[in-house]
This record gives structure tokens, sequence and C-alpha cells, in this order.
């Protein structure tokens, strides 16, 4: 879908602003400025901008031999909860929002109170499954390290049907212990290719009662690993981003692409430094702005409580968006789905 549909006539969005924002970043990345001409969209609508945390334990931390969370997904440790709620807190009190994915084995333990409260503060939280299954998957065993470990915890199911309960367990455990239905649905893992060619889980997740998912992880460029990202590997996020757009499936479904670059890729992968990671979201919110586009921001706080200690990143998003004067808005991805533009045949 071209997110140019997006584009809403009653903005206030000014030519010189675009040029000002699109210079100051074309002067970050060292590269020549691109003048916007008066043919192009001279007006744009609000960028939504989400911040969303999936709350899962994440392979590699908080130390590099750690490997055993690919087996407990769910199972979070004390930092992780106490940052997530953390978060929340600094966000409640900057205007933002954190829409944060739960993965519903965590429902099991003793003390939910800290999702409780990330719940009462009204930030929403939606459904990553129970173990965090790969929904792609077509193998039963394929769909979780925990399941080759321990094969009778599938019970001779298909891989849909895995999937399904997967699913059906968190929307269920978040009901009877936070009270709350899911708001959304996020697949463990991102795909380029979404769910484009997967019109059975499209049906399966709206069957489950989700209107949208997000699934797509856009491809762009790494840089090696202890490596300064150069501009080409920005202008790569820039432009994923800006390409990887909501859109509407064939099913009705509604897709909201995480936005690059993940806190996995910059930090594990590629070992950046905070600074490296700030930069990056900077430069998408501001193409965000320019463009009226959605940035949908993704991290773990199991990964960020080790990177970002002292919650920059929140911070510095909160901060984008109220100095914007009302170009742009934090938002939960259930508003950003509404406002994709639907096709009229
Ligand atoms: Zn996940």
């Amino acid at each position: 879908m071209d997110f140019q549909n997006g584009f809403k006539a009653d903005s206030h969005f000014s030519l010189s602003r675009r040029s000002f924002l699109s210079s100051a970043i074309a002067t970050t990345l060292g590269i020549q400025p691109y003048n916007f001409s008066a043919a192009e969209s001279p007006v744009t609508s609000k960028a939504q901008i989400a911040i969303t945390f999936d709350l899962e334990m994440s392979r590699q931390y908080p130390r590099r031999d750690m490997l055993e969370w690919d087996f407990q997904k769910g199972n979070l440790n004390q930092e992780t909860k106490a940052y997530s709620l953390k978060a929340a807190e600094i966000a409640s009190g900057l205007n933002g929002l954190v829409h944060y994915f739960c993965v519903g084995r965590v429902l099991e333990q003793e003390d939910i109170q800290w999702l409780k409260t990330i719940s009462e503060l009204g930030h929403p939280i939606g459904n990553h499954t129970y173990d965090h299954v790969n929904v792609w998957a077509t193998d039963p065993e394929k769909t979780q390290f925990r399941f080759q470990r321990s094969p009778w915890l599938l019970g001779g199911k298909s891989a849909d049907q895995v999937i399904r309960q997967n699913i059906r367990l968190t929307t269920e455990a978040m009901k009877q212990r936070l009270n709350i239905s899911p708001d959304g649905f996020r697949t463990p893992g991102g795909s380029s290719t979404a769910l484009d060619a997967r019109e059975d889980l499209q049906n399966m997740l709206l069957a489950e009662g989700f209107s949208w998912v997000s699934s797509k992880y856009p491809s762009h460029k790494y840089s090696s690993p202890d490596t300064e990202p150069d501009n080409d590997i920005y202008q790569s996020i820039l432009t994923a981003q800006k390409e990887a757009q909501p859109y509407i499936y064939p099913s009705g479904l509604v897709e909201i692409p995480m936005s690059p670059i993940s806190d996995v890729g910059a930090f594990r992968t590629s070992h950046w430094k905070l600074k490296y990671f700030l930069k990056s979201v900077e430069l998408c919110i501001q193409q965000a702005i320019e463009q009226g586009s959605v940035f949908d921001f993704l991290c773990h706080p199991s990964i960020m409580y080790v990177e970002d200690p002292h919650f920059e990143t929140v911070k510095l998003i909160c901060k984008l968006v109220n100095q914007s004067g009302g170009r742009a808005e934090i938002v939960g991805l259930s508003d950003i789905a509404k406002s994709v533009p639907r096709k009229t045949s």
C-alpha cells in the first residue's frame, strides 16, 4: 500500500519545516540535503509513534553465555520486570505510552503485580504467545526450542494446533490473572515477508479475536560487530522504515510492521554503543514526522536493562514527540490500526 494514501488535507505541516528537518537529517548523516519540491506532497498527516516492549527473556543477556532463555522465554527475571514497570512510569510522566506484548508463561509466576500496575497505568498489553512460538513454522517441533527438548509437551499436535493453542492460552491467562483481554498480537520474531503468503495465519488470528498483527520486520543492512555504523547503514534503516508502513491484508487483518532497528539487531548482533542506537531512533522519528508516517519502535526490556539502564531511549522518544509541536503523537498500536486507510472498491 502506498502510504501517501494516508496524507490528510487538513494538516498544518509546512514545507519549510519539512525542508528544515530533511536538512537536519542530511546534516547529521553528512549527506546532501534533499530538497522537496512543491510538486511533492506539501502537507502530511500527524506522525504516529509507538514504543513497544516485548516481555520475554533474550538469549545472550545479561551475559553472552546465557542461552537457557531459549527454553524459558516467559520466565522473566526481576531486573526485566523492574525495567518494564519503570519504563511505564517514566513514559506516563512524559505524556507517553508503552505498548507491551506478554509471553503468557510469565503469568505462571507468583507475583505479577508489576504487570497489573503497568495495565492500571493505562498501557496496552498484547499477546506474544505462551512460549514465544514461531508462527511461520510448519513442523511442530520447530515452533519452539522448548518443544525440541521436551517433545511430549506437543501431545501429537500439528504445528497449526500448537500455535493456535499457544495464542489461546495467553489470551486465557491474561483474562484470568490480569482481568484484561489482549490488545493486539505480535509474532515472536519477525519476517520481511510478514503474513503476506500465509492467509491461514491471518484467518487464525482473526478467528482468535485480533483485528491487527505486528509481524513484519523489514530487511536492512547491519554494521559489522563492534563497528560504528556509517551513513550507508543509517540510510538503509531509514529506507526500510519508510517502506514498511501499515497495510491491510486481503483477509481484512491489519499489519503494523516493526520499525528498524530493533535492540536485538543493534546490540546483540552488531554490538552497537547506546549512542548509535539513540541516533538511529532520532533519525527515524525525524523522518516519520517529515512524512507523517508511522514509527513502531521495538525493544526488549531484558536487553535494555543491560544496554540502556537509564531509560535514555524511552525518554528521547517522548521528548522528540513532545517537542514536535503537535506533528507527532505517541499511540498504542490499536490507534495506528484504526488509522490505516481502507481501500474503497
Ligand atoms: Zn518476542
